[in-house]
C-alpha cells in the first residue's frame, strides 16, 4: 500500500544519501585513476578505506589494546569507529541516511513497487531464518577477529602484505570479476526489486553489527497510544515490516531510523523519534549524523592520522606484484620493499 509521507524528513534523508553516495563514487573514481596511473599523478584518496571494514575492525582492536592507530589503513578504523558510535546513539541511521547500498536498495524496491504494485513479503518461516544469516556472517568475523586474534596476529595482519594491498585487491576484484561473482551480485540486485532491502535485511554483516548496537541506543521511535487512531499507516510505510501501530516503543534491530513511519502518521505528535522525553526531528538527526561523520574524520585529519604511510613507491611495487603469492595470505613476511618504519607507542602511527 502506497502511503503519503509528510514533512521534510524524506527529502533530507534523500539529500544525505545522495551526498554520501556521490562522495563514495568520487572517492572510488579517484582511486581508480590512482591505480591506473601506476600510483603516479593523482593522489590516493584515503576515503577509499571506508570499503575496508575488516581492516578497520582489526585496526580498532589493535588501537584499543596498544593505543596505536595503525598507519596502514588508519581511515578504515576511523570510519568504522564513527559508524559504530552512530549505531550506538543514532540506531541504524547509517543504513538509511549514509550507506550507498542502502540508497541503491531503496531505489530498487521502489522500482519493484511501481512495477508489481507492491513488494513481496516473505513468510515469517522464511524471513526469520534468512534474517539470521547476516548475524551468522558477523559472528564468524567477530569470532575470528575479536576472540581468536592475539596482538601478534593483529600486527601480522595489519602490517602484512595482504592488508597493505587490500584496497588495490578490492578494486581488482571488481575489475576482474569472475562470472560466478557477477552472477551472485546480479541475483542480489534482482532479488532487491521485489523484496524490500534484500541485501540489508538478510545478508549485510555491517547492518547486523549496527542493528545489534542500535538495541542499546537511547533513541527510539515512540507511539503515543492516547492520540493514536490506529490507522496503521505507520506500519504500511515501514520498509522493515515492523508493526509500528501495535508498539509503544520500537525496539527492533531492523529499525533504521528512516522516519517513514513518522512521516506517514496523520496525527500530530503521535509518532516520533525520541531521545528520552525529547523529540528528535529529522534536521537535528541529520546534523548529528554529519557531526559524528565529519567530527571524527576531521579530528583524524587534524591529528595527521588520516593518510596512510604506504608511499607511492611501495604502491608501485604492490601494483606490479599484486598477483604474486606474497599478497594472497592474510599474514606473512613482508618483502623489504614493503617494509615501512612503524613507530610504537601512543605517538606513533
Ligand atoms: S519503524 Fe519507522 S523509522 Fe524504523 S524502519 Fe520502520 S519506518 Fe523506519
Ligand atoms: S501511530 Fe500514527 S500512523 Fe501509526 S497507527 Fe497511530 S495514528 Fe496511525
Amino acid at each position: 500500500m502506497k502511503v503519503k509521507l509528510r514533512g521534510p524528513s524524506q527529502k533530507l534523508r534523500r539529500a544525505s544519501q545522495v551526498f554520501f553516495s556521490l562522495a563514495a563514487i568520487y572517492t572510488g573514481w579517484r582511486f581508480v585513476l590512482f591505480v591506473h596511473n601506476g600510483a603516479l599523478g593523482v593522489s590516493r584518496p584515503p576515503g577509499v578505506e571506508a570499503f575496508l571494514p575488516l581492516s578497520g575492525l582489526v585496526g580498532l582492536k589493535y588501537w584499543v589494546i596498544t593505543g596505536v592507530l595503525n598507519s596502514i589503513h588508519p581511515a578504515a578504523t576511523v570510519f568504522l569507529l564513527s559508524f559504530l558510535l552512530m549505531g550506538l546513539l543514532l540506531k541504524r541511521g547509517f543504513c538509511s541516511w549514509v550507506c550507498p547500498f542502502g540508497l541503491l536498495s531503496e531505489v530498487l524496491w521502489k522500482m519493484g513497487e511501481r512495477i508489481f504494485g507492491k513488494n513481496l513479503r516473505l513468510p515469517r518461516g522464511i524471513d526469520y531464518p534468512l534474517r539470521s544469516i547476516k548475524y551468522l556472517v558477523l559472528g564468524l568475523f567477530l569470532w575470528d577477529i575479536l576472540f581468536k586474534m592475539d596482538l601478534n596476529a593483529l600486527a601480522s595482519f595489519i602490517y602484512g602484505p595482504y592488508n597493505r594491498a587490500a584496497d588495490v585487491k578490492l578494486l581488482l576484484f571488481f575489475e576482474r570479476i569472475s562470472t560466478f561473482s557477477l552472477l551472485v551480485i546480479l541475483s542480489f540486485l534482482v532479488l532487491s526489486v521485489p523484496i524490500k532491502n534484500f541485501w540489508c535485511r538478510y545478508l549485510c554483516p555491517y547492518g547486523a553489527l549496527l542493528g545489534a548496537l542500535s538495541l542499546l541506543s537511547p533513541m527510539k521511535i515512540k507511539r503515543n497510544e492516547a492520540s493514536c487512531i490506529d490507522c496503521k499507516l505507520c506500519t504500511y510505510a515501514c520498509p522493515s515490516h515492523i508493526e509500528v501501530h501495535r508498539l509503544k516503543t520500537v525496539h527492533s534491530d531492523e529499525c533504521n531510523a528512516c522516519f517513514r513511519c513518522v512521516a506517514a502518521c496523520p496525527v500530530p505528535d503521535t509518532l516520533n523519534l525520541k531521545l528520552g522525553r525529547r523529540t528528535v526531528g529529522p534536521s537535528v538527526y541529520l546534523l548529528m549524523i554529519l557531526l559524528f561523520f565529519f567530527g571524527l574524520t576531521s579530528a583524524a585529519r587534524l591529528a595527521h592520522r588520516w593518510e596512510n604511510s604506504i608511499t607511492r613507491r611501495e604502491y608501485q611495487y604492490i601494483l606490479e606484484h599484486v598477483d604474486s603469492p606474497q599478497f594472497s595470505h592474510r599474514t606473512g613476511e613482508q618483502s623489504p620493499q614493503l617494509r615501512v618504519k612503524e613507530a610504537s607507542g601512543p605517538g606513533g602511527r
